[in-house]
């Protein structure tokens, strides 16, 4: 019997954190040679375990599960910050979530089971394809991750899924397995929030704390804290109340659908207006280069740009102080790096505000922070040739804003 069968087996019979810890055993038990007894689970590439029949009235909503602090099982049903994150399976973590029948049909695929910083990019990129496949057959999908690094793979697939369905990032800042646990919440509200389409056309939204963000905008800013996630300045898209998602405003991201440049608002402009050039079924995933943070402080060193620049990086983007600035030896190793052929993105450390200016190969992040812009220069440097270009579309795709009056009657007067 396959390990995964046996906790299926396990699991009505014995609580899930019991099943889970005898799971673990099994898992970490080395064989005769030192290597596990049981290898990772292989990753899965079609959904499977429908939770409940199917109910052709209620939409589909795939869950992608890649583990983090939600699949963690705790020491104690007390130990809050003790625990192994990525652990539960979410087939199994479904099973106890109650009422889903009254929501969605929900299937789950485990992409993985891991901490959120554990994943390589390359493995980003395979997850943003299994996101754009279920979205083939689902009408939204929930991908759980873990917190820490939510808002970088959110981000990633903010910028590289091609479906305009809804894609909502949930996770849990409390292990499955304590009392109190914001998991099981946070699970079943982002099934919700997907369920309810409301959120189609957004890109990618985070759902925390019964919380809705524009991933682009959001960040982490506790590290214990269940209401970790904030948008500096812009605030949420809205919230989830009992089953009801209230949207209270629309990302820049989805307002561009309705830019209709002269015509009538159809698909096709719609998803011209609204879709990255980021299509990762284009590229092979060896083509996204590295690209570091570089962060300034008070006489900074330029080593690290230097070193950098050395080892082949390609972008770096510095996260300066106020408007943007970098230390004298930070800004002479940036241009060596520049006459090397790196290219630079400035972000401020401040938390918020933008960032203006740059010329040639050190564009402005406007508004996205350091570890947004280094995804964005990722995708920028891997789609495009030159400095030129690079800078284009990295400006587009961080500028992003909307200007929706060319779908509403003129209000001039003259
Ligand atoms: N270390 C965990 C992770 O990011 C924390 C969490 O899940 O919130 O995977």
């Amino acid at each position: 019997m396959s390990f995964h069968r046996n906790v299926a087996a396990m699991r009505g019979r014995v609580p899930l954190a019991v099943a889970a810890a005898v799971a673990l055993m099994l898992v970490f038990l080395p064989g005769a040679d030192g290597a596990p007894a049981h290898p990772p689970q292989a990753v899965q590439t079609v959904p499977k375990s429908v939770v409940r029949a199917a109910d052709e009235a209620l939409p589909t909503v795939t869950v992608v599960a890649t583990g983090g602090t939600m699949a963690g099982l705790s020491d104690t049903p007390t130990s809050f910050q003790r625990y192994r994150a990525g652990t539960l399976l979410m087939e199994d973590m479904l099973a106890e979530v109650p009422n889903l029948d009254e929501v969605a049909n929900v299937n789950s695929l485990q992409f993985g089971n891991k901490g959120s910083g554990g994943y390589t990019i390359a493995e980003l990129y395979d997850l943003s394809l299994a996101v754009d496949n279920a979205l083939k057959t689902s009408d939204g999908v929930v991908v759980t991750t873990g917190t820490d690094t939510m808002e970088e793979i959110g981000y990633f697939l903010d910028l590289t899924v091609q479906s305009p369905k809804p894609v909502v990032i949930t996770g849990a800042m409390r292990p499955w397995t304590v009392i109190g646990s914001d998991a099981q919440a946070n699970l079943f509200n982002a099934i919700v929030t997907a369920a309810s389409g409301k959120t189609a056309w957004f890109g990618t939204v985070l759902m925390l704390n019964d919380e809705i963000h524009a991933v682009r905008d959001v960040t982490k800013t506790s590290s214990y804290r269940m209401d970790t996630f904030q948008t500096p300045e812009l605030g949420i898209l809205g919230y989830v109340d009992d089953l009801k998602v209230r949207i209270m405003r629309m990302p820049a991201r989805a307002l561009r659908v309705f830019e209709t440049r002269g015509s009538v608002v159809t698909t096709a402009n719609a998803l011209r207006n609204w879709r990255t050039p980021f299509d990762l079924t284009t590229i092979d995933k060896a083509e996204l280069p590295r690209v570091e943070i570089f962060y300034n402080a008070q006489e900074a060193g330029g080593e690290a740009i230097d070193a950098w620049a050395a080892a082949g990086v390609e972008g770096i983007v510095t996260a300066g102080t106020g408007a943007g600035g970098i230390s004298g030896a930070a800004s002479q190793a940036r241009n060596r790096a520049v006459q090397a052929g790196v290219m630079f993105a400035s972000t401020t450390r401040t938390g918020s505000g933008s960032v203006y200016g740059g010329s040639g190969a050190v564009f402005p992040a406007d508004s996205l922070n350091a570890q947004h812009a280094r995804l964005l220069l990722m995708m920028a440097l891997a789609f495009n040739d030159g400095v030129e270009e690079v800078r284009a579309d990295f400006i587009e795709w961080a500028s992003l804003q909307a200007d929706i009056t060319s779908a509403l009657p003129s209000l001039r007067t003259s």
